[in-house]
This record gives structure tokens, C-alpha cells and sequence, in this order.
């Protein structure tokens, strides 16, 4: 069987201790390869590679750290095809998807932040009451850890990554052990683009392992992750007493809500994808489904027959809506959430695992649609990240706002309505780190991206991700007025 294996220090390696994973097809539920199981010895080997690797990338000039970057973002785009095959597969999504979405998009990331360096400022300060200026030195922090989750795998590893090699740090980065493929492959890509051996690391291997170790490690300085709330709040408690800086990109629990005075069919094409995209798994799906109550009816006898007519199927079949998700033992936790459709509301829709004939041992879930009668329940205040959504009415912008609100999680929201006032106002009284008005999923890479509440700490996105990556220093020098 193919083993995966780690990249540090420029070169493709097996785990210290030679202990290893099993990876799995979810839309066959088949093992493909093994990854490394590493541990703190395998941190170790990669931070000193780093380490050792900072002095120099540091001192780079930002035009050759930019061309390398983008350099990476061509062979990275030039080996699509290849790449979502090998994405789809890993994680169980539609190659479709992989192919417009994760591939482009992880490519996108490494030239969008090699252009930025080239534009990134500091400030300075004059203040005449002193005869001083300061000027504010924007300078790497050394060695970062970057964490990322398995749902959009390269995509969010380099929306890492990406930011935290153009501020001249090294990484030392850690894919989710559940889709570690093209992760494994950018290693490959580094070399060929030109990108110093040691920069940047990738360890294979469980999180509470490998993960853990990057988290506890007293030389990596700051943490970038984006996984769940609960894994969020352990990383939090390794690091923050360690004064590490920390960027946190948590769970979302998000609200779609639809006022009778929308672009209805608009409103009914974007919100199935907001829905049931990439099987429900991206922490911006708007799970939460709030429509005012003079357009409720006609909402279900639109929304449900067209959620029944999604195609569900294996990541390379033509025509599929969904795929898998993304293991075993998630779909058993999806399907516990159905399940509480009989307690908690009334299922529409879906609610049950699916067989699919060509591949009789894949992961499927039926997109599943449950109507609530309150906020106070489970389903809508716990993450399922699967093809699963509530749906209930409200009367009053005032009570959607409150049914909006009435959540721990702050990650995204979407409004749908052609009053312009009204989108503003409820814009502005929604908790939640980004708003979308009449659309969904529509990222400008400049803006800042990021929750509030158990949605995490931090933006990341455009210079906030630079900010996040650079230490700034303020220099202050007084100067003589007379000669
Ligand atoms: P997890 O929190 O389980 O894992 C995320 C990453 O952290 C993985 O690489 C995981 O490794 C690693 N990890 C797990 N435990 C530890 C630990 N103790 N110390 C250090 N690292 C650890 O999330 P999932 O992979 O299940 O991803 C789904 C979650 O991600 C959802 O909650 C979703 O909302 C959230 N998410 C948030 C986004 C945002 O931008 N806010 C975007 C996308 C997803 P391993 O998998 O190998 O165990």
C-alpha cells in the first residue's frame, strides 16, 4: 500500500518511529494509504529544520519570497486536473467541486498573498511636541505552527501557509490526518517552485499527537488553526499560557434568513448551495434556515422537491450535487443529529444514511431538511456540519434577529431581502464576523475573515493575516531642530 510521508527540511520522510495511519476513500469506504502517525520527535526534527531555515527566508527580499509564492500558485494550477482527482477523492466531495472550488482557490491563496507582501505597510508617527518620529517595524515572528481541518484541505492549508511564508517566517504545518493527500503532494511543488529547503515542514499525524506537540512546542510562536470550537478551546489552553500568538478559526452554526420581499428565486438557488455545498461541511454553510412567515409555505413546496432532486454519489461520478462525507464515524455523528428530527421537530426530508449501488460501503447522507418550532433545541444550537438544515418561520425583523442571535456561534451570516435599509440594520445587529446580503460564499481575498463568539479569535484574510504573522516593533528617534 502507498505511504505518504512527511516533507521536512526540503525531503519526503517516514516518522521517526516508523509508526503509521490508515487514509480512507470515503465515497468507498476503501483504504487508500497510510500516512505517518507523528509524534513530538517528528515536531522536533521539523521545527529545528525551520529554525535553522529562518535566518535566511527572513532576510529574503520580498520581491524573490513573492515570485517563489507565486511561482507555487502556477504548478499548483498547472497540475489541476490532478489535484482534484486526488482531493475528491481524499475527502469524498464532488470532483466538480474540487475542480472549480478547492484547486483554484489554493492556488488563488499563494499568489494573492506573493502580490500582497509587495504592498504590505507599516506606519509612522511624527510628533512634533517631542521632536520625534516613530516608525513601526512589521517583522516575522520565526517559526509558526498552521493547523488546518479536513473539509476544504488545500484550500484552507495554503490560506494559511500562504501568509505566513510571505511575512518571512518559517512553518511548520499539519494537515487533518483525514485528508492529508494534497497536502502530502505540496511538498513536491515547494521544491520545484524554488522555495528554500526548511521553510516549510509538513508532519503528517493525529492531533492530539502531532497537533499537540506543534501547540506545546516552546519555540513556535504563534498558532494559526482552523478546526472546531472544542479543539480551538484545548489548543487555547496549551498556548495561551505561553503567550503564543493565536489565530482561531472555530465552528459556525450560521443563519439564513429570507424576508418575504427577497429575489425569491435567487434566493431558492443559493440557498440550497448554501445549504448542502461540499455535503454541508464548510463552517460558512448556513445551516439555520429562518423564513418570514408570509412566504413559509411556498419556501417548502419550493426548497424541499428541489433538496429531494439532488444527486448524491461518489466524487468522480458525472452530475453529482453531493458526495460522501468525509468519514465513518462523522456520518454516525451526522446521523445522530437526524436522528433527534422525531424529538426535537419534523423531518422534510432526508434524515437517513443512503446506499449508493456502485459503491455500497461509501459514506452518504440524504440531504436532510428538519422543521423546528424553537431555537432552544439541539439541532439548532449544536454544529452538525453535515447535509443537515433546520427550517422555521418569524414574524418581525425584530424576532428574526433574536432567533438569528440566539446561538454560541458568530461565524457568518446571510440576509435575504431587496430593502436596503432593513439589510443594513439587521447587517449591523447580527453577531456574526461576516454578512452576506442576497448572496452567499462571495470572498474577496482582501476583507477580513473570521467569527465572534465560540466562532474564534482573530481575522484572517487579506493584511490581517500579514498583521497576524508580523511583530510589530515602534522605533522612536528624536531629532535636534536647530543645526
Ligand atoms: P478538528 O478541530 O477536529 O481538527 C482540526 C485540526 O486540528 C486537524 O488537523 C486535527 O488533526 C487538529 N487537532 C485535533 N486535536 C488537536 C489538538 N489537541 N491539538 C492540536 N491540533 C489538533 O476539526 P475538523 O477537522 O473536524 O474540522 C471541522 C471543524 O472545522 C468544524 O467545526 C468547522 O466548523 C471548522 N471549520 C472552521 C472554519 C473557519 O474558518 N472558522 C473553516 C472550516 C472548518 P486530526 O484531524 O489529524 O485529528
Amino acid at each position: 500500500m502507498e505511504k505518504l510521508q512527511n516533507f521536512i527540511d526540503g525531503k519526503y520522510c517516514d516518522p521517526i518511529d516508523d509508526q503509521w495511519l490508515d487514509n480512507y476513500v470515503p465515497s468507498t469506504g476503501e483504504r487508500s494509504q497510510q500516512i505517518p502517525a507523528s509524534n513530538v520527535k517528528d515536531v522536533e526534527r521539523a521545527y529545528k529544520a525551520a529554525k535553522k531555515a529562518f535566518p535566511s527566508w527572513s532576510q529574503t527580499p520580498i520581491e524573490t519570497r513573492s515570485s517563489i509564492l507565486i511561482k507555487l500558485a502556477d504548478l499548483i494550477a498547472a497540475d489541476l486536473d490532478k489535484l482534484a482527482k486526488a482531493e475528491a477523492l481524499d475527502n469524498g466531495k464532488p470532483l466538480a467541486l474540487a475542480t472549480k472550488v478547492d484547486i483554484p482557490r489554493a492556488s488563488a491563496n499563494f499568489r494573492f498573498f506573493g502580490n500582497a507582501i509587495t504592498q504590505f505597510a507599516s506606519e509612522a508617527h511624527e510628533n512634533l511636541a517631542s521632536d520625534s518620529i516613530n516608525f513601526t517595524l512589521r517583522q516575522p515572528l520565526g517559526v509558526v505552527g498552521c493547523i488546518s481541518p479536513w473539509n476544504l484541505p488545500l484550500y484552507l492549508f495554503s490560506w494559511k501557509i500562504a501568509p505566513a511564508l510571505a511575512a518571512g517566517n518559517t512553518v511548520v504545518a499539519k494537515p487533518s490526518e483525514i485528508t492529508p493527500v494534497t497536502a502530502a503532494l505540496l511538498g513536491k511543488y515547494c521544491n520545484e517552485a524554488g522555495l528554500p529547503a526548511g521553510v516549510l515542514n509538513i508532519v503528517h499525524g493525529k492531533g492530539p499527537e502531532a497537533g499537540q506537540a506543534i501547540v506545546a512546542h516552546s519555540g513556535i510562536k504563534a498558532i494559526s488553526f482552523t478546526g472546531g470550537t472544542t479543539t480551538g478551546a484545548a489548543i487555547a489552553r496549551t498556548a495561551a499560557p505561553m503567550f503564543k500568538k493565536l489565530s482561531l478559526e472555530l465552528g459556525g452554526k450560521n443563519p439564513n434568513i429570507i424576508f418575504a420581499d427577497c429575489d425569491f428565486e435567487k434566493m431558492l438557488q443559493v440557498s440550497l448551495k448554501s445549504s448542502f455545498a461540499n455535503q454541508g461541511q464548510i463552517c460558512l454553510c448556513g445551516s439555520r434556515i429562518f423564513v418570514q412567515e408570509e412566504i413559509y409555505e411556498k419556501f417548502k413546496a419550493a426548497f424541499i422537491p428541489a433538496v429531494k432532486a439532488l444527486k448524491v454519489g461518489p466524487s468522480l461520478a458525472a452530475g453529482i450535487d453531493l458526495g460522501a462525507v468525509v468519514s465513518k464515524q462523522h456520518m454516525e455523528k451526522i446521523l445522530s443529529y437526524t436522528a433527534l428530527a422525531e424529538s426535537e421537530g419534523k423531518l422534510l426530508c432526508g434524515g437517513q444514511q443512503l446506499q449508493i449501488k456502485e459503491a455500497p460501503n461509501g459514506y452518504y447522507v440524504a440531504p436532510t431538511v428538519i422543521e423546528v418550532g424553537t431555537t432552544r433545541c439541539r439541532l439548532q444550537q449544536e454544529e452538525i456540519f453535515g447535509p443537515v438544515v433546520t427550517i422555521m418561520p418569524f414574524k418581525t425583523e425584530e424576532e428574526a434577529l433574536a432567533l438569528a442571535n440566539d446561538v454560541p456561534y458568530g461565524l457568518s451570516a446571510t440576509v435575504w431581502t431587496s430593502n436596503i435599509d432593513r439589510s443594513i440594520r439587521v447587517s449591523k445587529a447580527l453577531e456574526a464576523g461576516i454578512v452576506w446580503v442576497n448572496t452567499w460564499l462571495n470572498r474577496d481575498l482582501r476583507t477580513p475573515f473570521g467569527g465572534v463568539k465560540a466562532s474564534g479569535v482573530g481575522r484572517e484574510g487579506g493584511f490581517e493575516a500579514l498583521r497576524f504573522f508580523t511583530e510589530p516593533k515602534n522605533i522612536c528617534i528624536q531629532y535636534k531642530t536647530n543645526t
